[in-house]
């Protein structure tokens, strides 16, 4: 009988010292692309430290983005660099809580699976996270699989996730290596990098029972010399180990910058593992045509989520920006967004004509009543003045609530969102959602993850993907009211595909207009650099064509 050898899983675990928002995120989908270069199949899992079971009830301006998986999980933004730069496609088992963690725990113990145990936060705890790791690399059959660990280190609410990776090292110490991202300052008053935080960073580590193997060096510059002789020495690796991350222009170049410093083969021999061809010519031609891209156009987001700040702004809609980014790329277009809260429109409609400024209108997804009319008021501008427009999702069902309101002359037509007494419901609540609102029932009830639409014979939408059968990633509740289609499409704003087991309704295009396209779903999920969304690719290059 021949025994079937058990596969060789690798793991690297990316922790972060100092400060969080120095792009953990951004490094850990780097090193799983230049990995993936080297001919190795990867995955990357995300670890929050949350209670929350998953992202989906978090408020964006606190978390970022709600990133939705094809298989509907609501998770951390970070996923959506994951699959941005790798391809790989997420899914629930890449997205691990703490709520998760002893959700798992406390129901096992209910079962009786502990056999009269009593169960222990250690090593129970820990041993259920690895339990989880070790599935997402078994899902994926990844040969290694990067985990990053939300926040930093030190924050009490980590332990036990490094608790985790300690003892899965201790068990395999070959199989398991630690990269620290760290942030190294300069100080306006002395204009040097410091290394001091991170060496206390690294010191936080090892009072976890963890050395960092790599230390990956954040800062405005390269490290010099003699700081990472200083690393090296204070922070107990080697020196080549310390790795420069400079800030860049453009995210996608984070892979190149790591290859500069042949991160990816000191990985694999730390790893013990055999290194292979190395192909970044895609990654090389990615950033070239970045930075080829001098013609700029003017595209205007207009939301609400713009409470906090610029810096919050970004994050919020992140997958949307870097969708647009990839569609201007492909059309060789340096795209300048600017970011319009609509709430402005309900106090100041004289404001509306300032949307002539933009070549083109986005309104992404969204929730609840604040800055809506001036939303509604945003897209009958753009309607009546021919600029291009892509509403996603809450975009789409604005657009027809407008359309009702000032085509159809239904002036009180609504969404029920927000008017459940609408004598027009243009925008309903699927009857198996009432239930879930009624009962609070709001975590991971949306409609979520990937559907299937096809899409009409012969119609703008059908013609940009050259196809009839698309499938999309859904995070909505409610719907469009199928009852006032016919009257609808009568007088322009066709239905373009459709949910063919569901018969609910995906896109939406208005006849006789430049580009006015809303999709139900969520486009942006699944644009990536190195392909680009095909409604994203044309939304540009008709406001190109326009703009000639
Ligand atoms: N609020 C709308 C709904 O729940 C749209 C959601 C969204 O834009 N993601 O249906």
């Amino acid at each position: 009988m021949t025994i079937k050898k058990k596969k060789k899983r690798k793991f690297i675990f990316i922790v972060g010292g100092v400060m969080s928002s120095v792009g953990k995120g951004v490094t850990s989908s780097s090193i799983s692309s230049i990995l993936k270069a080297r001919g190795y199949k990867t995955t990357n899992v995300k670890c929050d430290m949350y209670i929350n079971l998953d992202a989906g009830t978090i408020r964006p301006t606190e978390h970022g983005e709600v990133f939705v998986g094809e298989d509907g999980i609501e998770s951390d933004q970070d996923l959506g660099n994951y699959e941005r730069f790798t391809g790989n496609v997420m899914a629930s088992e890449n997205y691990i809580t703490t709520g998760q963690v002893y959700n798992e725990v406390i129901q096992r113990e209910r079962n009786l699976f502990y056999a009269g145990e009593d169960v222990e936060v250690v090593p129970d705890i820990p041993n259920e996270i690895i339990r989880r790791i070790k599935v997402a690399a078994t899902k994926d059959d990844a040969e290694i699989t990067v985990v990053e660990f939300g926040g930093t280190v030190g924050e009490y609410q980590v332990l036990l996730f490094l608790e985790a990776a300690r003892m899965m090292k201790l068990k395999n110490p070959n199989d398991i290596t630690f990269v620290l991202v760290s942030y190294l300052p300069v100080p306006a008053h002395i204009g040097e990098m410091k290394t001091k935080p991170t060496q206390h960073a690294a010191r936080t580590l090892n009072s976890a029972g963890i050395q960092a193997d790599f230390i990956i060096a954040r800062g405005v510059h390269k490290i010099d010399t003699p700081r990472r002789e200083r690393l090296a020495t204070f922070c107990n690796i080697a020196p080549d180990h310390a790795i420069s991350a400079p800030d860049v222009s453009s995210i996608y170049e984070v892979p190149l910058i790591l290859e500069e410093e042949k991160m990816s083969t000191k990985l694999l021999k730390k790893l013990e593992l055999k290194p292979r061809k190395n192909d970044m010519t895609k990654w090389r031609n990615l950033v070239k045509r970045i930075n080829c891209c001098t013609k700029e156009v003017t595209i205007g987001i207009v939301g609400k989520y713009f409470g906090t700040g610029e810096f919050t702004l970004a994050d919020s809609y992140i997958s949307v920006i870097e969708a647009i980014k990839h569609g201007s790329w492909m059309n060789n277009i340096k795209p300048i967004l600017k970011w319009v809260d609509s709430e402005e429109f309900e106090k100041h409609p004289e404001k509306l004509k300032n949307l002539k400024q933009y070549d083109g209108i986005i309104v992404p997804g969204g929730f609840g009543t604040r800055g809506i009319e001036g939303i509604i008021k945003t897209i009958q501008y753009v309607r009546e003045n021919k600029i291009p427009y892509l509403g996603l999702c809450y975009g789409m069902q604005l657009a027809c609530v407008e359309f009702a309101r000032n085509v159809m002359k239904k002036t009180s037509a609504h969404t029920v969102e927000i008017d459940e007494e609408t004598e027009y419901p243009i925008i309903i609540v699927n009857p198996s959602q009432k239930k879930n609102i009624k009962t609070q029932q709001y975590g991971a009830t949306m409609r979520l993850g990937a559907y299937t639409a096809i899409l009409k014979e012969g119609s703008t939408v059908q013609k940009i993907y050259g196809k009839t059968k698309i499938s999309e990633r859904h995070r909505h509740r409610y719907e469009y009211n199928n009852a006032y289609r016919e009257e609808m499409e009568k007088k322009g704003l066709e239905v373009v595909g459709v949910n063919p087991e569901s018969n609910l309704v995906e896109i939406i295009e208005l006849k006789n207009h430049p580009f006015f396209i809303g999709t139900q779903f969520h486009p942006e999920f699944k644009s990536q650099p190195m392909q680009p969304h095909p409604l994203f690719c044309e939304f540009v290059k008709i406001i190109v064509k326009q703009k000639k």
